[in-house]
């Protein structure tokens, strides 16, 4: 099998990466999985999609991503539920960080987000005990999707643009050339014996839990912090 890219691990961040990658219109690309999608921790997370930040970057990203959530829900049917969000403050300056919340998610365009009363809060959850709240912040909007879904969404939609998606199959090394990674190796989940072998490689994209279990030479042996750029506009 021959890749220009190779991407192992198909949980958020490898489904993702993928998609994106073949969106942009990367060749060759191959996502390699172990299991199936979404098998790891992604497919055990509560998968929760909701904006109420406080920080301008952290709002200018939710923003962004909120927009391919909404866009694979509508367009792609992924299980979205809007039961809302709720951030609860305990004192003033709380309710003045969700003011400020709420004027960052009106310039990234997101709409419904507001400060509301104590009051408001034991409508919305009446078994709460608001008596020492100050305010909150609620996103209406907000909610959960199924992330094993969102995962198989963005693999279907980088297969149908040439990607190539590869479930059962375990990385358990890489090939190097002048510090380079060429190849990468591994065999298939329940096949005593069996191998693959990625040539030509010259790119590789580890998902971050992937990369831990992987074990292989040149792979990371634990996530690292990364600097996230947008590049564009979300669909
Ligand atoms: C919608 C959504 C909302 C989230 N919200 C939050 C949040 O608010 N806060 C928070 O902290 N986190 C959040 N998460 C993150 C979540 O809890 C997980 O941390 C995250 O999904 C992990 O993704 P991952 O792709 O790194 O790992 P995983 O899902 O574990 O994917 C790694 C994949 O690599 C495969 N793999 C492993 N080793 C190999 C190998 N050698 N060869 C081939 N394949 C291999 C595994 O089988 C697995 O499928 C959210 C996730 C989603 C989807």
């Amino acid at each position: 099998m021959r890749a220009r890219v190779v991407v192992i691990g198909g949980g958020a961040f490898g489904a993702s990466s993928f998609y994106h990658l073949v969106a942009r219109g990367i060749p060759d690309v191959v996502l390699l999985e172990q299991a199936t999608l979404g098998s790891g921790s992604t497919g055990r997370s509560a998968a929760v999609v909701e904006t109420q930040y406080l920080a301008p970057d952290q709002v200018a990203l939710c923003g962004w991503s909120i927009r391919v959530f909404r866009w694979l829900e509508r367009e792609h049917a992924l299980p979205f539920v809007h039961h809302g969000y709720l951030r609860l403050g305990h004192s003033a300056a709380d309710v003045a960080g969700f003011h400020e919340s709420v004027a960052l998610q009106r310039a990234q365009g997101l709409g419904d987000a507001r400060v509301i009363e104590p009051g408001e809060v034991a409508r919305i959850v009446p078994a709460l005990r608001v008596d020492d709240l100050a305010g909150a912040l609620w996103g209406p909007s907000d909610g959960y999707v199924d992330a094993v879904r969102y995962c198989e969404l963005l693999a279907g939609l980088g297969r149908a643009a040439a990607g190539r998606v590869l479930q059962g199959r375990r990385v358990t090394g890489l090939r190097l050339r002048g510090g380079r990674v060429t190849a990468v190796v591994g065999w298939l989940q329940r096949v005593p014996g069996s191998a693959f072998e990625a040539v030509d490689v010259s790119a590789l994209m580890v998902d971050p839990n992937s990369g831990q279990s992987a074990g292989a030479p040149g792979v990371p042996a634990a996530p690292s912090a990364l600097t996230v750029s947008m590049l564009g506009t979300a669909p």
